[in-house]
């Protein structure tokens, strides 16, 4: 073993009281508290990794705990090969019945293996879309867990799609550095905003450089078309604007909405339905092309994506930094998207979601795909105060982070002041709480 050994992993339950303001509120989650279920690996050497899984609010704690179950992984460790550290992980015999490789027991691998790809690119001196952008094909390929997968990629298929990548890497690594990365935003179109609201922040995202805007749309149909229409009159015909549902419709009533919202436009429609119904997906992309089907941000694994490619249920793929087995199943995603063809659109927002997105969607464009063409990163602008390295968006582009790591590192006095439930920013308001509040809080409409 060479390097520092990790000694220690630290979790903290930090939220952000994001619901007094509405901001991040849609058809299926009218009231979130981002928050993180945040982890520190402490090392011998002089550098921590850092990561984090999100949520919602409620149940952070949950994830957190979850988070803790993989200590034993990690301390004593040091970080020789990841791609066997995250497989011996995702294979854990007692961990993985909490799966298999979906929900709270995932999520929590993939704060932990987002950490542990956090502290590796800090010690390399690199930032992590540069790290994994300089690996060999084959190193990339060694990362990959490609059981389930090769029905519709093998290791020599990506190996391929790699090399193939390989003789341009220099020159996108060049043009990351002066031009960035293309990104859209959604923070005009949350659904608690008034119409005044939406019509200048549409206006500010024309001025601010962006190409593509997003509106939240699915609980009311006269509120969408009323929105989409002043959307369309502020943004102009050619403009893209896509809507989300954030899955609150079956099929039919999915094609049903999405057709009365067709004069204005929408470029694509994400999220329609359950997340886990690969094939009305296709049955909704079928009904409305040319709209396009986007999801992906709570697909919760390979499997799942690569059902949906071969299905033809998505032309947008949303991976998420923090949702499916971190860096390495991600990698998998990038992959399975370029075989198929599929231009890949990182979902972000949250906290620290686009902190941590602009890495893959850039070691896409160096390494995998090769392209920028119809790509476009999420862009929401909220809580990228609270992170040491916070992205940074000029015209309307992501700029290529430069320092080293995986931009996950939360400021300690943001983690501080927003520990749950004993942080300043909280301790009132739960002392005020009551056991009778907490039995009357909502169900189906106010959980995650
Ligand atoms: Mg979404």
């Amino acid at each position: 073993m060479s390097g520092p050994v990790i000694t220690a992993l630290e979790t903290h339950d930090v939220r952000f009281p994001t619901s007094r303001e509405l901001d991040g509120s849609d058809a299926m989650n009218p009231d979130p508290d981002y928050s993180a279920a945040y982890v520190v690996l402490r090392t011998t050497g002089t550098v921590d990794g850092h990561g984090f899984a999100f949520t919602i609010g409620r149940g952070n704690e949950v994830q957190t705990t979850a988070i803790r179950a993989l200590a034993p992984y990690v301390v004593g460790r040091g970080l020789d090969d990841l791609g066997v550290l995250y497989k011996d992980m995702v294979n854990d015999s007692q961990l993985r019945w909490l799966g298999p490789e979906k929900g709270v027991m995932h999520m929590a691998i993939s704060a932990v293996v987002n950490a542990l790809w956090d502290l590796k690119a800090k010690l390399e001196g690199k930032p992590l879309w540069l790290l994994l952008g300089e690996m060999s094909p084959e190193e990339i390929v060694s990362l990959v867990d490609f059981r389930y997968l090769t029905d519709a990629l093998t290791p020599d298929e990506a190996l391929r799609i790699l090399q193939e990548a390989e003789p341009g890497r220099a020159a996108r690594i060049a043009a990351l550095k002066v031009d960035g990365y293309p990104a859209y935003t959604t923070s005009p179109g949350w659904l608690g905003y008034d119409d005044d609201k939406l019509r200048r922040l549409c206006k500010e995202a024309i001025e601010a450089g962006f190409t593509q805007i997003k509106l939240k749309v699915g609980a009311d149909l006269e509120d969408d078309r009323r929105r989409m229409r002043i959307a369309r009159e502020v943004c102009g015909p050619g403009f893209r604007i896509a809507v989300d549902a954030n899955q609150r419709w079956d099929v039919g009533s999915a094609i049903r909405w999405v057709n009365e919202l067709r004069e204005f436009d929408p470029y694509w429609v994400e999220e329609p339905t359950s997340p886990d119904d690969v094939l009305g997906h296709a049955t909704i992309a079928r009904a409305l092309a040319p709209v396009k089907v986007a999801t992906g941000e709570h697909v919760q694994n390979r499997m799942i994506f690569k059902q949906m490619l071969q299905a033809g249920s998505m032309s947008v793929v949303q991976l998420d930094a923090a949702r499916v087995g971190g860096v390495n199943e991600n990698i998998a995603i990038l992959l399975l998207a370029a075989k198929f063809g599929v231009p890949v659109c990182p979902h972000a927002g949250g906290v620290g979601l686009c902190e941590l997105v602009q890495h893959l969607a850039m070691f896409d464009y160096v390494a995998v795909s090769g392209t920028m063409r119809d790509r476009v990163i999420e862009y929401v602008d909220h809580l990228h105060e609270h992170f040491a390295d916070p992205v940074v968006i000029v015209n309307g582009r992501y700029q290529a982070p430069l320092a080293p790591g995986f931009s996950a590192a939360m400021l300690p006095e943001s983690i501080a002041d927003h520990l749950y439930p004993d942080g300043p920013v909280w301790r009132d308001e739960v002392a005020g709480a009551s056991v009778a509040t907490v039995t009357e809080l909502p169900g189906r409409e106010g959980a995650a």
